[in-house]
């Protein structure tokens, strides 16, 4: 049994005040989770939301630049035992291509992710880095490519790298290794995470809501840990099952579930950039909606060349058409006014303080 809709509301004002909360706690409030207490969550991570960005919402186009992978996430489509998936690894012409792209369409925030790819070369992404930012010098880069060494961490950074997304996947150590091969480790992760704070990176870490084995226990340990990290972005979507990986059977994990930890982590966290994934929008036509409604504040359209896009398929049925695709841009930004947002060519940078 969870705990009753008064003490949860009275750990969310908790919540809202401290910004932080005991474990037993944040078990307590996954238990009570209750439409009612969505609803209430919601209307308070909105609130705090509006206090920092007002009614902004940030784009980021997407380019996936690479899914070559040496690891092997049992859950992801791109691992490398996935003899099945179609690779390919866009050239810096197609990149630079890309972003030129989309900055002509407004985005001013590319966001370069991709599969731990050592072939595409650390050299070759610094000189792409430098390219874009010196194309763009309004345009914030991110990248998002794994596990690296602190000195190439380093030599992005100096290339004019603004943000790095790393979810942390689980801060359960027992739970992480249930998800990775037993030479990926949490500490690894957590080691990286912190590389890149020091480095003064715009950190972005996150999990997915109903991974295989995750349970009250490990979801409230990502919250802990999100609340004493603080990264600058959190990431979270629902898990959707891919058929070529070990976890092709399992249960895609719920939407509700998600928009509740969205307005849970707006509260822990107030200032922080936090998308409506596109997992969300995959499980739920209007699942980018509730996200938003919810306390996220960032959408990733996908800016990645067309040709490429339904190879980089982390997950079965992964929307990248429609809202998803960065042509939608004029669309998108219309449907986000319909919706009472405002969303325009703006880096979106995170606000640490809150504005008077
Ligand atoms: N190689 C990079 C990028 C990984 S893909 C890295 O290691 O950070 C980005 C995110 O997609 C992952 O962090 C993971 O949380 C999510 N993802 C992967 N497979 C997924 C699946 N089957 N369902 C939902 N999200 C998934």
């Amino acid at each position: 049994m969870g705990a009753s809709f008064e003490k949860c509301c009275g750990l969310l004002s908790l919540l809202e005040t401290e910004h932080s909360l005991p474990r037993e706690s944040w078990r307590e409030l996954i238990c009570g989770h209750t439409p009612e207490l969505q609803s209430e969550a919601a209307l308070r991570a909105m609130a705090v939301r509006r206090r920092y960005y007002g009614n902004r919402v940030f784009l980021r186009g997407l380019i996936e630049f690479t899914n070559f992978c040496r690891n092997n996430c049992y859950y992801c489509g791109i691992r490398a035992g996935n003899s099945k998936a179609q690779r390919y690894r866009l050239t810096e012409s197609d990149i630079l291509a890309a972003a030129d792209h989309g900055y002509e369409l407004g985005f001013r925030t590319v966001v370069l992710q991709g599969g731990e790819d050592p072939a595409f070369g650390d050299d070759n992404l610094a000189r792409i880095v430098e390219k874009l930012k010196a194309a763009h010098p309004d345009c914030a880069v991110t990248l998002s490519c794994g596990e690296r060494p602190f000195e190439v961490y380093r030599r992005w950074k100096d290339a004019g790298a603004d943000r790095y997304l790393l979810r942390h996947e689980s801060a359960d150590p027992a739970h992480y290794a249930k998800l990775h091969p037993a030479v990926q480790i949490l500490s690894t992760r957590l080691e990286c995470l912190r590389m890149l704070r020091e480095l003064h990176y715009q950190v972005g870490a996150g999990f997915m809501v109903g991974s295989p084995y995750q349970t009250v226990e490990t979801l409230a340990e990502d919250l802990t840990f999100l609340s004493e990290f603080k990264p600058e972005m959190v990431g979270i979507g629902p898990f959707i099952p891919h058929c070529d990986t070990p976890f092709g059977h399992e249960k895609a994990g719920s939407v509700d579930l998600t928009v509740y930890l969205l307005s849970l982590i707006r509260l822990a966290l107030p200032g922080v950039l936090l998308p409506a994934t596109t997992a969300l929008a995959t499980l739920d036509p209007d699942g980018r909606r509730k996200g938003l409604f919810a306390g996220a504040n960032v959408i990733m359209p996908n800016l990645s060349p067309p040709t490429v896009r339904e190879k980089y398929l982390l997950y079965n049925n992964k929307a990248h058409t429609g809202l998803e695709s960065a042509e939608s841009y004029r669309k998108l930004i219309e449907s986000l006014a319909g919706l009472g947002f405002e969303a325009g060519p703006d880096r979106g940078d995170h606000i640490k303080e809150m504005q008077k």
